[in-house]
Protein backbone atom coordinates (compact mmCIF):
# COMPACT_ATOMS: atom_id res chain seq x y z
CA UNK A 1 0.00 0.00 0.00
CA UNK A 2 1.50 3.53 -0.71
CA UNK A 3 -0.18 6.64 0.57
CA UNK A 4 0.31 9.99 -1.15
CA UNK A 5 -0.38 13.42 0.22
CA UNK A 6 -0.22 16.42 -1.72
CA UNK A 7 -0.63 20.05 -1.99
CA UNK A 8 -3.40 19.41 -4.03
CA UNK A 9 -5.07 16.75 -5.60
CA UNK A 10 -7.36 16.95 -9.10
CA UNK A 11 -9.46 13.65 -8.90
CA UNK A 12 -11.36 14.96 -12.24
CA UNK A 13 -14.15 13.21 -10.85
CA UNK A 14 -14.74 16.27 -8.43
CA UNK A 15 -13.70 19.33 -7.68
CA UNK A 16 -9.52 19.82 -6.56
CA UNK A 17 -9.22 18.67 -3.32
CA UNK A 18 -6.88 20.95 -1.01
CA UNK A 19 -4.04 18.95 0.75
CA UNK A 20 -5.08 15.93 -0.46
CA UNK A 21 -4.56 12.02 0.10
CA UNK A 22 -4.54 9.51 -2.32
CA UNK A 23 -4.06 5.67 -1.30
CA UNK A 24 -3.07 2.72 -3.83
CA UNK A 25 -2.55 -0.64 -2.97
CA UNK A 26 0.65 -1.89 -4.64
CA UNK A 27 -1.00 -2.31 -7.95
CA UNK A 28 -1.62 0.95 -8.01
CA UNK A 29 -5.37 0.79 -7.67
CA UNK A 30 -7.17 3.59 -5.52
CA UNK A 31 -8.32 2.45 -2.33
CA UNK A 32 -8.73 5.75 -0.61
CA UNK A 33 -9.07 9.39 -1.84
CA UNK A 34 -9.81 12.37 0.21
CA UNK A 35 -8.21 15.73 2.39
CA UNK A 36 -5.59 14.30 4.13
CA UNK A 37 -6.33 14.05 8.41
CA UNK A 38 -3.23 12.88 9.96
CA UNK A 39 -2.68 9.37 8.84
CA UNK A 40 0.85 8.01 9.00
CA UNK A 41 3.71 6.79 6.56
CA UNK A 42 2.31 9.24 4.29
CA UNK A 43 4.75 10.48 1.29
CA UNK A 44 4.77 13.85 1.83
CA UNK A 45 4.57 15.86 -2.05
CA UNK A 46 5.27 19.32 -3.37
CA UNK A 47 2.43 19.99 -6.07
CA UNK A 48 -0.64 18.40 -7.39
CA UNK A 49 -1.50 15.13 -7.88
CA UNK A 50 -3.50 13.75 -11.09
CA UNK A 51 -4.58 10.69 -13.07
CA UNK A 52 -2.14 9.59 -15.61
CA UNK A 53 -2.16 11.10 -19.09
CA UNK A 54 -4.05 9.63 -22.21
CA UNK A 55 -2.10 10.75 -25.53
CA UNK A 56 -4.76 10.58 -28.09
CA UNK A 57 -2.82 11.24 -31.45
CA UNK A 58 1.19 9.02 -31.55
CA UNK A 59 2.88 7.98 -34.27
CA UNK A 60 5.39 5.68 -31.80
CA UNK A 61 6.83 3.99 -35.45
CA UNK A 62 8.10 7.69 -36.49
CA UNK A 63 10.31 8.08 -33.62
CA UNK A 64 13.80 7.15 -35.49
CA UNK A 65 12.72 10.45 -37.52
CA UNK A 66 13.78 12.74 -34.23
CA UNK A 67 15.51 16.20 -35.04
CA UNK A 68 15.54 15.15 -38.53
CA UNK A 69 13.73 17.08 -40.14
CA UNK A 70 13.02 21.28 -40.87
CA UNK A 71 10.97 23.17 -38.44
CA UNK A 72 8.66 25.56 -39.57
CA UNK A 73 8.50 25.25 -43.32
CA UNK A 74 5.20 23.87 -43.40
CA UNK A 75 3.24 20.52 -44.11
CA UNK A 76 4.20 20.29 -47.78
CA UNK A 77 8.31 21.22 -47.57
CA UNK A 78 7.80 18.14 -44.40
CA UNK A 79 6.33 15.57 -46.36
CA UNK A 80 8.73 16.35 -49.33
CA UNK A 81 11.10 15.97 -46.94
CA UNK A 82 10.25 12.68 -45.13
CA UNK A 83 9.62 10.92 -48.36
CA UNK A 84 13.32 11.99 -49.00
CA UNK A 85 14.62 10.44 -46.15
CA UNK A 86 16.43 6.83 -45.83
CA UNK A 87 14.72 4.06 -44.05
CA UNK A 88 17.03 3.26 -41.30
CA UNK A 89 17.91 -0.42 -40.32
CA UNK A 90 15.49 -1.91 -38.55
CA UNK A 91 16.87 -2.28 -35.03
CA UNK A 92 17.85 1.58 -35.39
CA UNK A 93 13.73 1.61 -35.78
CA UNK A 94 13.28 -0.05 -32.82
CA UNK A 95 15.07 1.02 -30.53
CA UNK A 96 13.96 4.48 -30.84
CA UNK A 97 10.19 3.27 -30.34
CA UNK A 98 11.65 1.80 -27.32
CA UNK A 99 13.46 4.91 -26.05
CA UNK A 100 9.94 6.95 -26.71
CA UNK A 101 7.81 4.26 -25.04
CA UNK A 102 10.28 4.78 -22.00
CA UNK A 103 9.90 8.18 -22.03
CA UNK A 104 6.49 8.51 -21.97
CA UNK A 105 6.18 6.13 -18.91
CA UNK A 106 8.01 8.16 -17.06
CA UNK A 107 6.31 11.21 -17.66
CA UNK A 108 3.20 9.81 -16.79
CA UNK A 109 1.03 8.94 -20.23
CA UNK A 110 -0.79 5.83 -19.89
CA UNK A 111 -2.97 5.11 -22.46
CA UNK A 112 -1.77 6.05 -26.26
CA UNK A 113 -3.79 6.26 -29.32
CA UNK A 114 -0.86 5.38 -32.48
CA UNK A 115 -1.11 5.72 -35.94
CA UNK A 116 0.38 2.94 -37.74
CA UNK A 117 1.35 2.21 -40.75
CA UNK A 118 3.62 -0.82 -39.96
CA UNK A 119 4.03 -3.53 -37.17
CA UNK A 120 7.35 -2.04 -36.36
CA UNK A 121 5.60 -1.32 -32.86
CA UNK A 122 4.63 -4.32 -31.96
CA UNK A 123 7.06 -6.08 -29.84
CA UNK A 124 6.77 -2.56 -27.68
CA UNK A 125 2.93 -3.28 -27.28
CA UNK A 126 3.41 -6.92 -26.31
CA UNK A 127 5.26 -6.28 -23.21
CA UNK A 128 3.94 -2.34 -22.64
CA UNK A 129 2.41 -1.33 -19.25
CA UNK A 130 0.81 1.35 -21.42
CA UNK A 131 -2.40 0.78 -22.78
CA UNK A 132 -2.71 1.12 -26.72
CA UNK A 133 -5.57 1.45 -29.04
CA UNK A 134 -3.27 0.81 -32.86
CA UNK A 135 -5.21 3.16 -35.10
CA UNK A 136 -3.76 1.62 -38.51
CA UNK A 137 -3.78 4.28 -41.20
CA UNK A 138 -4.51 3.93 -44.79
CA UNK A 139 -4.49 6.07 -47.54
CA UNK A 140 -4.82 6.43 -51.24
CA UNK A 141 -5.36 9.45 -53.55
CA UNK A 142 -6.46 7.62 -56.40
CA UNK A 143 -9.54 5.53 -56.61
CA UNK A 144 -7.63 2.86 -58.62
CA UNK A 145 -5.42 2.19 -55.17
CA UNK A 146 -8.07 1.89 -53.17
CA UNK A 147 -8.36 -2.06 -52.87
CA UNK A 148 -4.23 -2.42 -52.57
CA UNK A 149 -4.35 0.21 -49.72
CA UNK A 150 -7.10 -1.33 -47.59
CA UNK A 151 -5.61 -4.80 -47.80
CA UNK A 152 -1.86 -3.35 -47.01
CA UNK A 153 -3.42 -1.87 -44.01
CA UNK A 154 -5.40 -4.32 -43.47
CA UNK A 155 -2.46 -6.80 -43.16
CA UNK A 156 -0.83 -4.57 -40.31
CA UNK A 157 -4.34 -4.51 -38.50
CA UNK A 158 -4.88 -8.29 -38.49
CA UNK A 159 -1.13 -8.84 -36.98
CA UNK A 160 -2.61 -6.17 -34.82
CA UNK A 161 -5.02 -8.23 -33.77
CA UNK A 162 -4.16 -11.77 -33.64
CA UNK A 163 -2.02 -10.65 -30.99
CA UNK A 164 -4.66 -9.70 -29.16
CA UNK A 165 -4.35 -5.76 -29.11
CA UNK A 166 -6.83 -3.12 -29.78
CA UNK A 167 -6.78 -1.89 -33.37
CA UNK A 168 -9.55 -0.21 -35.86
CA UNK A 169 -8.62 0.85 -39.52
CA UNK A 170 -8.91 5.02 -40.21
CA UNK A 171 -8.33 7.73 -42.84
CA UNK A 172 -5.14 9.31 -43.01
CA UNK A 173 -6.53 12.69 -43.93
CA UNK A 174 -8.94 14.56 -45.79
CA UNK A 175 -6.85 14.78 -49.10
CA UNK A 176 -5.74 11.09 -49.22
CA UNK A 177 -8.47 8.99 -49.11
CA UNK A 178 -10.69 8.41 -52.04
CA UNK A 179 -14.74 7.67 -51.75
CA UNK A 180 -13.42 4.32 -52.73
CA UNK A 181 -10.95 3.59 -50.03
CA UNK A 182 -13.59 5.86 -47.75
CA UNK A 183 -16.52 2.81 -48.35
CA UNK A 184 -13.78 0.26 -47.41
CA UNK A 185 -12.88 1.93 -44.37
CA UNK A 186 -16.40 2.97 -42.66
CA UNK A 187 -17.80 -0.89 -44.32
CA UNK A 188 -15.01 -2.57 -41.56
CA UNK A 189 -15.53 0.28 -38.77
CA UNK A 190 -19.46 -0.11 -38.78
CA UNK A 191 -19.01 -3.85 -38.55
CA UNK A 192 -16.72 -3.86 -35.32
CA UNK A 193 -17.99 -0.93 -33.86
CA UNK A 194 -14.93 0.72 -33.78
CA UNK A 195 -13.44 4.30 -32.98
CA UNK A 196 -11.88 6.42 -35.56
CA UNK A 197 -9.39 9.09 -35.76
CA UNK A 198 -8.14 11.31 -38.70
CA UNK A 199 -5.88 13.76 -39.59
CA UNK A 200 -8.03 17.20 -40.07
CA UNK A 201 -7.16 21.15 -41.36
CA UNK A 202 -4.00 20.32 -40.33
CA UNK A 203 -3.50 23.50 -43.50
CA UNK A 204 -4.90 25.68 -45.59
CA UNK A 205 -4.34 23.97 -48.72
CA UNK A 206 -6.51 21.30 -47.38
CA UNK A 207 -9.86 23.45 -47.66
CA UNK A 208 -8.43 24.85 -51.11
CA UNK A 209 -8.41 21.42 -52.58
CA UNK A 210 -12.15 20.74 -51.66
CA UNK A 211 -13.43 24.16 -52.37
CA UNK A 212 -11.22 25.19 -55.13
CA UNK A 213 -9.40 22.21 -56.51
CA UNK A 214 -6.72 24.29 -56.19
CA UNK A 215 -3.06 24.32 -54.21
CA UNK A 216 0.02 22.90 -53.06
CA UNK A 217 -1.72 19.30 -51.89
CA UNK A 218 -2.63 18.74 -55.80
CA UNK A 219 1.32 19.92 -56.67
CA UNK A 220 2.53 17.54 -54.26
CA UNK A 221 0.57 14.44 -55.54
CA UNK A 222 1.74 15.84 -58.78
CA UNK A 223 5.14 15.37 -58.15
CA UNK A 224 4.67 12.28 -56.45
CA UNK A 225 3.72 10.96 -59.69
CA UNK A 226 0.32 10.32 -58.70
CA UNK A 227 -2.73 11.18 -61.55
CA UNK A 228 -4.46 14.28 -59.99
CA UNK A 229 -6.77 14.84 -63.37
CA UNK A 230 -10.17 13.52 -62.29
CA UNK A 231 -10.05 15.73 -59.25
CA UNK A 232 -12.87 18.56 -59.01
CA UNK A 233 -13.72 20.72 -57.03
CA UNK A 234 -16.39 19.55 -54.39
CA UNK A 235 -17.51 23.28 -53.47
CA UNK A 236 -17.39 22.52 -50.04
CA UNK A 237 -14.31 22.61 -47.82
CA UNK A 238 -12.48 19.20 -46.32
CA UNK A 239 -14.04 18.90 -43.29
CA UNK A 240 -18.31 18.85 -44.67
CA UNK A 241 -16.82 16.74 -47.06
CA UNK A 242 -15.12 14.05 -44.81
CA UNK A 243 -18.64 14.05 -42.63
CA UNK A 244 -20.09 12.77 -46.02
CA UNK A 245 -18.70 9.45 -45.16
CA UNK A 246 -18.04 9.35 -41.13
CA UNK A 247 -20.34 7.01 -39.61
CA UNK A 248 -22.58 9.02 -37.45
CA UNK A 249 -23.18 6.73 -34.89
CA UNK A 250 -19.03 6.39 -34.32
CA UNK A 251 -16.71 8.23 -32.19
CA UNK A 252 -14.69 10.21 -34.49
CA UNK A 253 -11.56 11.82 -33.51
CA UNK A 254 -10.21 14.82 -35.85
CA UNK A 255 -6.68 15.59 -35.05
CA UNK A 256 -5.39 19.36 -35.80
CA UNK A 257 -7.86 21.56 -36.22
CA UNK A 258 -5.32 24.27 -36.67
CA UNK A 259 -8.05 25.99 -39.60
CA UNK A 260 -11.21 24.52 -37.83
CA UNK A 261 -13.58 27.96 -37.57
CA UNK A 262 -16.44 28.33 -35.25
CA UNK A 263 -18.40 27.48 -38.31
CA UNK A 264 -17.37 24.44 -38.68
CA UNK A 265 -17.56 23.19 -35.33
CA UNK A 266 -20.96 24.23 -35.50
CA UNK A 267 -22.24 22.63 -38.79
CA UNK A 268 -20.63 19.53 -38.21
CA UNK A 269 -22.45 19.01 -35.09
CA UNK A 270 -25.64 19.60 -36.51
CA UNK A 271 -24.96 15.98 -38.10
CA UNK A 272 -22.58 14.47 -35.81
CA UNK A 273 -22.59 14.38 -32.11
CA UNK A 274 -19.63 12.25 -31.59
CA UNK A 275 -16.67 14.39 -32.83
CA UNK A 276 -13.93 14.87 -30.33
CA UNK A 277 -11.55 17.04 -31.28
CA UNK A 278 -7.46 16.28 -30.77
CA UNK A 279 -4.64 19.01 -30.09
CA UNK A 280 -1.18 18.76 -30.55
CA UNK A 281 -0.05 22.24 -30.15
CA UNK A 282 4.25 21.48 -30.62
CA UNK A 283 3.95 19.67 -33.97
CA UNK A 284 1.52 22.48 -35.13
CA UNK A 285 4.51 24.66 -34.16
CA UNK A 286 6.78 22.82 -35.43
CA UNK A 287 5.51 21.83 -38.55
CA UNK A 288 2.80 25.14 -39.31
CA UNK A 289 4.08 27.47 -36.90
CA UNK A 290 0.50 28.30 -36.34
CA UNK A 291 -1.97 27.22 -33.87
CA UNK A 292 -5.71 26.45 -33.57
CA UNK A 293 -7.90 28.87 -32.35
CA UNK A 294 -8.69 27.17 -29.38
CA UNK A 295 -11.46 29.75 -27.54
CA UNK A 296 -13.62 28.78 -30.40
CA UNK A 297 -13.65 24.70 -28.71
CA UNK A 298 -14.57 25.87 -25.71
CA UNK A 299 -18.04 24.58 -25.72
CA UNK A 300 -16.51 21.66 -26.73
CA UNK A 301 -14.63 20.97 -23.49
CA UNK A 302 -15.88 17.92 -22.56
CA UNK A 303 -14.40 16.34 -26.27
CA UNK A 304 -11.44 18.12 -26.03
CA UNK A 305 -8.00 15.61 -26.07
CA UNK A 306 -4.55 16.30 -26.42
CA UNK A 307 -1.64 14.33 -28.87
CA UNK A 308 2.03 14.59 -28.96
CA UNK A 309 2.09 13.35 -32.57
CA UNK A 310 5.53 11.83 -33.26
CA UNK A 311 8.77 12.35 -32.72
CA UNK A 312 9.28 13.71 -36.49
CA UNK A 313 7.26 17.03 -35.37
CA UNK A 314 8.07 17.08 -31.49
CA UNK A 315 11.49 17.23 -29.32
CA UNK A 316 9.37 14.91 -27.00
CA UNK A 317 5.81 12.63 -26.27
CA UNK A 318 5.12 14.52 -22.98
CA UNK A 319 1.16 15.81 -22.75
CA UNK A 320 2.40 18.28 -19.98
CA UNK A 321 4.36 20.60 -22.68
CA UNK A 322 1.34 19.78 -24.92
CA UNK A 323 -0.66 21.48 -21.86
CA UNK A 324 2.07 24.19 -21.48
CA UNK A 325 1.34 25.65 -25.10
CA UNK A 326 -2.43 25.48 -25.03
CA UNK A 327 -2.40 27.53 -21.41
CA UNK A 328 0.08 29.79 -22.51
CA UNK A 329 -2.14 30.86 -25.59
CA UNK A 330 -5.60 30.33 -24.72
CA UNK A 331 -6.02 31.64 -20.88
CA UNK A 332 -9.51 30.20 -21.34
CA UNK A 333 -8.89 26.62 -19.95
CA UNK A 334 -8.41 26.29 -16.17
CA UNK A 335 -5.83 23.51 -14.85
CA UNK A 336 -9.20 21.87 -14.21
CA UNK A 337 -10.03 22.00 -17.75
CA UNK A 338 -6.37 20.96 -18.88
CA UNK A 339 -6.31 18.12 -16.93
CA UNK A 340 -9.76 16.79 -17.81
CA UNK A 341 -8.30 17.28 -21.75
CA UNK A 342 -5.15 15.78 -21.02
CA UNK A 343 -6.88 12.47 -19.02
CA UNK A 344 -10.63 12.08 -18.72
CA UNK A 345 -11.55 13.04 -21.91
CA UNK A 346 -8.99 10.93 -23.70
CA UNK A 347 -9.72 7.78 -21.85
CA UNK A 348 -13.62 8.24 -22.66
CA UNK A 349 -13.12 8.37 -26.08
CA UNK A 350 -10.66 5.57 -26.24
CA UNK A 351 -13.41 3.99 -24.16
CA UNK A 352 -11.21 3.19 -21.22
CA UNK A 353 -12.72 5.09 -18.64
CA UNK A 354 -13.66 2.17 -16.66
CA UNK A 355 -10.01 2.12 -16.09
CA UNK A 356 -8.44 5.34 -16.59
CA UNK A 357 -9.22 8.97 -16.86
CA UNK A 358 -9.78 9.88 -13.10
CA UNK A 359 -8.63 9.13 -9.90
CA UNK A 360 -11.46 7.15 -7.89
CA UNK A 361 -11.69 3.97 -5.68
CA UNK A 362 -11.45 0.96 -7.78
CA UNK A 363 -9.91 2.41 -10.86
CA UNK A 364 -6.28 2.39 -11.32
CA UNK A 365 -5.62 5.25 -13.31
CA UNK A 366 -1.91 5.87 -12.72
CA UNK A 367 -0.69 8.60 -10.89
CA UNK A 368 1.37 11.55 -12.07
CA UNK A 369 3.39 14.28 -9.70
CA UNK A 370 3.01 18.01 -11.30
CA UNK A 371 5.73 20.23 -9.56
CA UNK A 372 6.66 23.98 -9.98
CA UNK A 373 3.30 24.78 -10.10
CA UNK A 374 1.99 28.73 -9.65
CA UNK A 375 -0.81 28.70 -7.15
CA UNK A 376 -1.94 25.16 -7.67
CA UNK A 377 -1.83 25.82 -11.01
CA UNK A 378 -0.20 24.57 -14.38
CA UNK A 379 2.73 27.25 -15.33
CA UNK A 380 5.73 27.04 -18.22
CA UNK A 381 7.66 26.03 -15.71
CA UNK A 382 6.05 22.89 -14.45
CA UNK A 383 7.04 19.27 -14.49
CA UNK A 384 5.18 15.94 -14.76
CA UNK A 385 6.58 12.89 -13.40
CA UNK A 386 4.78 9.15 -12.99
CA UNK A 387 4.02 8.42 -9.54
CA UNK A 388 2.06 5.31 -9.74
ZN1 LIG B 1 -0.37 12.69 -36.94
Amino acid sequence: MRKFKADIVYTLSSSPIENGLVVTDDNGTILQVKQYESEENVEVLQGAICPGFVNTHCHLELSYLQNKLCEKKGLHEFIKEIEALKQPASAEIEEAINTAYQKMYANGIVAVGDICNTNDTLNVKLKSQIYFHNFVEVFAFHPDRAEAAFAKGKKVYDTFIENKLNASIVPHAPYSVSDKLWKLITDLATENNSILSIHNQENEDENLLFTQAKGKILERLKSFGIDTSFWKSKGINSLQYVLQFLPQHLKSLLVHNTFTTENDIENALKTHANLWWCFCPNANLYIENKLPNYSVFKKQLNRLTVGTDSLASNHDLCVLSELKIIAKHAAIFSTQDLLQIACANGARFLGIEKQFGTIEIGKKPGLVLLKNLEQNNISQQSTAQRLV
